[in-house]
């Protein structure tokens, strides 16, 4: 379309002029392209890729508002903030706005690039009056991914959207996510009613991370020694305000660097003065919850550790992008214990039923990647769509292929002996039994009497552990709550020999029973 073309040329031209790039970046002049084309279009860009672009640029060159639907008010004021920098003319009408009237005004004059909003606005019939009093040329669907619930964040406003989107034919929709698979992706555009032809994936692939995933042992201690191998800023991922508290304060006395906690019991002033001091720093490290992080845009993060398993793939693939913005070489580092998949799954049991199975799969997929001898970042792009080379030689088990071995006997075993001893002891216990020690309480429950007592050897004990952990990482064994041992997943599965287990073979002799679980 002559039209498009020349509208095209204006898009480089304000690429340039209103936003001081000099190059679209992947595939934002196609989303743009498509935009200006009016044809609706979901974008698949990981984050950092530059999503934002792809709405403010024709808000800028087209007549009449770009209505942005966002889910979090933070993330809209960041957004606002970014664009009024570059000139853009933008406005929020959210709950914690006072200038409705003058933005309602500005709108209907026309004299609105951007209107952010919130998705519980669209159910309202006074918004579409709104919307129809004013001229719009695009609707953006930011996370896009909360329509679906096969998505990991469904928001029920968000099946407003399209009876509302709906009332307006001539006005296209882009919506734009990072995180969908296949199954969310199909249901986004289902939902939304964009033709699959105008589905854009975006390549996942970020090169110069390095994938990393170990297991945990003291991990203050393995924190800090990354912090002395890396000396710029990073983001270590904590699982509870507890834990970021006591992590913030360890690694400043460890290591002497700058270290700031943040997370969402603190006041407000110190948070947003924590999260400011790092974004400006070349040096700060900063320990938070997974509030942090969602609009941050620090281009030198130098490494994002995990001192605990994320999510899921999609929250790993997010938290762990927030490093390396700029390309130079970053890393990314998960310190995990078979505890966290313990009791994630027992968490499991909390979620109503019809998202169980979603959830579930969400945490096998973790545990695939966390599990694997193989290349991580191949794990990754798998999970995204992508067809990716065996090996990417900047992981760590493509720097150093780990050691395998078959342990599918000694699985057995210990599935075998968790069963018998009535599935209600701890790994300690089992372990025990299984090695045939000397021990008051093996003795006074009979269990030296059993079939398993002392048939795992002192060449096997030694995987005996490792086994464990990879069994209550893909749920084949889960922990109660006080923490005994349970069959479950495909447990039987191993134990009939339809199933086998292949494991990374530990580097060092492990210690028994107690630790390796919380710490
Ligand atoms: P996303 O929303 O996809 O996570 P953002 O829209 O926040 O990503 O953009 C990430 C960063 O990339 C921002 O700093 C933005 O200014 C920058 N950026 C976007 N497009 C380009 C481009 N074409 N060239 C250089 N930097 C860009
Ligand atoms: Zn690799």
């Amino acid at each position: 379309m002559a039209d498009s073309g020349a509208n095209l040329d204006r898009a480089r031209e304000a690429l340039r002029t209103v936003f001081g790039f000099e190059h679209f970046r992947g595939v934002q002049d196609e989303v743009v392209g498509r935009v200006l084309a009016s044809q609706p279009t979901l974008a698949i860009m990981p984050t950092g890729a530059g999503k934002s672009l792809t709405y403010q640029l024709p808000a800028t060159i087209l007549p009449g508002t770009c209505v942005v639907i966002s889910p979090l008010i933070a993330l809209m004021h960041d957004q606002l903030r970014a664009a009024r920098t570059n000139g853009i003319r933008a406005a929020t009408l959210t709950s914690a706005d006072a200038d409705w009237r003058e933005t309602q005004d500005a709108f209907r004059a026309g004299e609105l690039d951007l209107l952010y909003v919130a998705p519980e606005r669209a159910s309202q019939p006074a918004f579409r009056d709104l919307l129809a009093s004013a001229p719009l040329c695009l609707f953006a669907i930011d996370e896009a991914h909360c329509v679906s619930e096969w998505g990991h964040d469904f928001r029920p406003d968000y099946r407003q959207l399209r009876p509302l989107l709906d009332s307006f034919p001539d006005v296209p929709r882009l919506a734009l996510t990072a995180t969908a698979d296949h199954r969310t992706r199909a249901d986004v555009l289902d939902q939304l009613g964009i033709p699959a032809a105008g589905l854009i994936v975006a390549g996942f692939d970020r090169p110069n991370i390095r994938y990393d995933i170990r297991h945990r042992q003291g991990v203050a201690g393995q924190l800090a020694s990354l912090m002395r191998s890396v000396p710029g800023p990073g983001i270590v991922y904590a699982p509870t305000r507890a834990k970021v508290e006591t992590l913030a304060a360890q690694l400043a006395q460890a290591t002497g660097r700058t270290v700031l906690p943040y997370h969402a019991g603190l006041e407000p002033q110190v948070r947003a003065g924590n999260q400011a001091a790092f974004v400006a720093s070349e040096d700060t490290v900063i320990v938070a919850t997974i509030a942090f992080g969602m609009g941050i845009d620090k281009p030198d993060v130098r490494f994002v550790a995990h001192a605990g398993i994320p999510k899921s793939i999609e929250a790993y693939y997010q938290e762990t992008g927030r490093a390396g913005r700029d390309g130079d070489p970053a890393q990314a580092v998960m310190f995990w214990a078979a505890g966290d998949f313990s009791q994630a799954r027992q968490r499991l049991v909390e979620v109503d039923e019809g998202r169980q199975q979603g959830e579930r799969a969400r945490l096998d997929a973790l545990a695939a990647l966390v599990e694997t001898p193989g290349c991580r970042r191949a794990i990754l792009l798998r999970h995204f769509g992508e067809d990716p080379p065996e090996r990417c030689g900047n992981c760590d088990n493509c720097l150093e292929a780990p050691d395998v071995v078959d342990a599918t006997e000694i699985a057995r075993k210990l599935l075998s002996a968790v069963y018998r001893t009535g599935q209600s002891f701890g790994f300690g216990h089992v372990q025990k039994v299984l090695t045939g020690a000397e021990d008051e309480r093996v003795r006074q429950r009979g269990h030296d009497r059993l079939s398993v007592f002392g048939i795992v050897g002192e060449d096997e004990a030694r995987l005996l552990q490792p086994v464990s952990r990879a069994l209550q990482a893909r749920g084949s064994l889960v922990a109660t709550e006080h923490g005994g041992l349970m069959l479950a997943g495909d447990a039987r599965a191993i134990l009939k020999g339809e199933q086998d287990l292949v494991i990374v073979r530990p580097q060092k002799p492990e210690r028994g029973g107690r630790r390796g679980r919380n710490q």
